[in-house]
């Protein structure tokens, strides 16, 4: 009997956009591979769904849908709890509603791998739990996915806290890197964030794969080290870059930002953003705003409220606030109208950077903000702000060379006589060619590993062939 339920895939997206957007991605190229495979998107939360999450998930193929399980809550959580406990939270205190999901779709399915990222291997007990193989998509780089892999035997043979290490550490195939630029939550090895990311860690080697979003062009020397098959460690499948290139999702600027970019000259346009969560000091966004006015450029800014305290305020609602411009500097709208275009919050930022008018990128450092301006041969200026954005950084500016990098001064903000030299420097300079040189070979590069029969797509085919066939001998 259980040949004749059709195969079905369940991925589990943590919270954030940035996890959700590639591995919706991921999803609908397993269904383009296998017509005879569905995916479900099962979905932890702490709260109703945002708007760029229902847009996202409104647009997809038949074979794919969704559902968002019920909220936990966090009432319990002491105030500054960091977001990657609460990402990790959202996981595990959704485990029984996870396991409910699993068999009302095993009653009309036969369920044969599920898909989490990062943050969710707690969801591996309930997987296991229905005999269902598991697997990690990793939606960062290369060099974040090594750095979690030695992570364990790093805690084990370090003793301070790792920003006080004297010497960069070496990350096997990566560039040396600092312990001050290690991702957020490892800077506080007493705080449960560490705790978390270090249990996740330790939990990868449970995988039957993990999928990496990179490619080998992008990321040489780590991805081999990544492949060199080792006990207890995965098999490590490069899929990336799995970006958005349809064009389907437009959002509420979408037309307004597209329709002016259009009547840009060709490669005039910085575009600028923080991502889906990122937020900036008022200083800074004062900064910021009279920097781009002194550069001369054209640009085109998605301005978020500013945040005082914490640079992802906005990570768990990415939806708008009240009045997104009574913060910028007087008269800046007035002043920079025509050359300059202010959108509040969320713009359709795959279709922005595929816009010819774009010719620079402002970016918090994203793992996707850089995938999808990689596709698109864009050249950036790198402002990280979180998470692992610093690490992102090093690998732009040092190792693959795309971008510019502001100095910050010493109080803390970046000042806009940098900024303004820095966007020229990207957009008119010498610099800025060589970058943008560089980046058109990645473009090429990227576009044969996920074109027909390039790398990326066959281990995608290749995986989703494998779980369709499994439906025949599984739960
Ligand atoms: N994004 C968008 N419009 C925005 C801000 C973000 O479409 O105004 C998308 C962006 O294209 C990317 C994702 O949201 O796919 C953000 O992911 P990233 O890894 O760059 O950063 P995060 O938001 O996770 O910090």
């Amino acid at each position: 009997a259980a040949a004749a339920r059709p195969a079905m895939v369940v991925i589990l997206p943590s919270p954030g956009m940035g996890h959700l957007i590639p591995m919706i991605e991921l999803a609908k190229r397993i269904v383009s591979h296998q017509k005879n495979l569905e995916v479900t998107f099962v979905i932890p939360t702490e709260g109703p769904p945002s708007k760029a999450q229902i847009s996202v998930l409104q647009a997809l193929p038949k074979a794919i849908s969704h559902m968002f399980l019920p909220p936990v809550s966090f009432a319990d959580l002491p105030p500054h709890t960091k977001i990657e406990t609460m990402i990790s939270l959202t996981v595990t205190r959704s485990l029984s509603s996870l396991r409910h999901a699993f068999r009302s779709l095993s009653t009309t399915h036969a369920v044969t791998a599920i898909v989490v990222d990062l943050f969710g291997t707690d969801a591996f007990d309930v997987a296991a739990e229905f005999n269902v193989p598991r697997y990690i998509f990793y939606p960062s780089t290369a060099m974040a996915l090594s750095f979690f892999l030695h992570l364990p035997r790093l805690d084990r043979e370090v003793h301070c806290e790792y920003r006080d290490l004297p010497e960069p550490v070496k990350i096997p195939g990566c560039v040396p890197l600092h312990g001050r630029d290690f991702l957020d939550p490892v800077q506080d090895r007493n705080d449960e964030a560490y705790k978390w990311v270090l249990h996740h860690a330790e939990r990868y080697r449970e995988a039957e794969g993990i999928l990496e979003n990179s490619f080998l062009e992008l990321e040489p020397g780590a991805l081999k080290e990544l492949q060199k098959e080792e006990p207890g460690k995965p098999p490590v499948y490069p899929v990336g870059p799995l970006v958005n290139t349809d064009g389907a999702q437009t959002g509420a600027n979408g037309c307004e930002c597209l329709r002016w970019l259009d009547e840009q000259p060709h490669g005039s346009v910085l575009f600028v953003s923080f991502g889906s969560g990122g937020t900036l000091s008022s200083a800074q966004i004062i900064e910021l705003a009279l920097g781009l006015e002194m550069s001369e450029q054209r640009f085109l800014w998605v301005v978020r409220s500013p945040n005082d305290v914490a640079a992802n305020a906005s990570y768990f609602t990415a939806d708008t606030q009240a009045d997104p411009f009574g913060f910028l500097p007087k008269g800046f709208v007035e002043r920079t109208k025509g050359r300059g275009l202010v959108v509040p919050t969320w713009a359709p930022q795959p279709q922005v950077l595929a816009h010819g008018s774009t010719g620079g990128f402002l970016t918090h450092c994203g793992w996707n903000s850089i995938l999808e301006s990689v596709v698109n041969g864009v050249p950036l200026v790198a402002w990280p702000l979180y998470a692992e954005q610093r690490m992102n950084a090093v690998i732009l500016t040092q190792d693959i060379k795309v971008a510019l990098r502001p100095n910050v001064a010493e109080n803390g903000l970046v000042e806009r006589q940098e900024i303004a030299s820095v966007v020229k420097g990207l957009m008119e300079g010498e610099e800025g060619k060589k970058l943008r040189y560089q980046m058109k070979d990645l473009k090429e590069a990227a576009a044969k590993t996920i074109g027909e029969n390039g790398t990326s797509t066959n281990r995608i085919s290749n995986l989703a062939l494998k779980w369709s066939n499994n439906a025949t001998v599984t739960n």
